[in-house]
């Protein structure tokens, strides 16, 4: 079967590294899956999960946004952050769900705190469903 070399990349370092039969990715403009071979691209992507086919398996990394770079043999994703299922903090994203849940309640949708709170959500809650497989 044919493959793509996958990359993923944050600040902090290399996140994953890998050659994967598909890799499918949320970005700003909808659902978005790389075969093999898929004409070379670059696109913003949205906080959410990067499902990447595996040996018949299906792995699974939460991103905070970023971008995707397609070139003809390797797929990279440059994210401000990155965690692959297993290195998820549970208890963390939890506690971040409920700072964030707390925060929304106290400003008004407007506001610029608002904002930032909804998206500390979206990472929260992403990372949740990251670490149960949840999709
Ligand atoms: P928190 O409020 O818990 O820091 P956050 O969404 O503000 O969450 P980020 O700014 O997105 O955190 O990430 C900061 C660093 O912490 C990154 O290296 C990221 O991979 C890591 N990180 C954040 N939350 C978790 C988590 N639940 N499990 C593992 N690593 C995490």
């Amino acid at each position: 079967m044919k493959t793509i070399k996958v990359s993923v990349v944050t600040p902090d370092g290399p996140v994953y590294d890998s050659d994967v039969e598909m890799v499918s990715t949320k970005a700003q403009s909808g659902e978005l899956g790389v075969l093999p071979g898929h004409i070379p691209m670059v696109a913003p992507l949205q906080i959410g999960a990067v499902r990447l086919k595996k040996e018949g398996k299906m792995e699974f990394i939460a991103v905070s946004g970023g971008f995707l770079e397609v070139r003809p043999d390797q797929v990279t994703i440059l994210a401000q952050s990155a965690e692959t299922a297993s290195h998820i903090d549970v208890e963390r994203a939890l506690r971040a769900k409920e700072r964030a849940e707390q925060r929304m309640r106290e400003q008004k949708a407007e506001h610029i705190d608002f904002r930032r709170a909804e998206l500390a959500l979206q990472r929260a809650i992403n990372r949740l469903a990251v670490s149960e497989k949840r999709f």
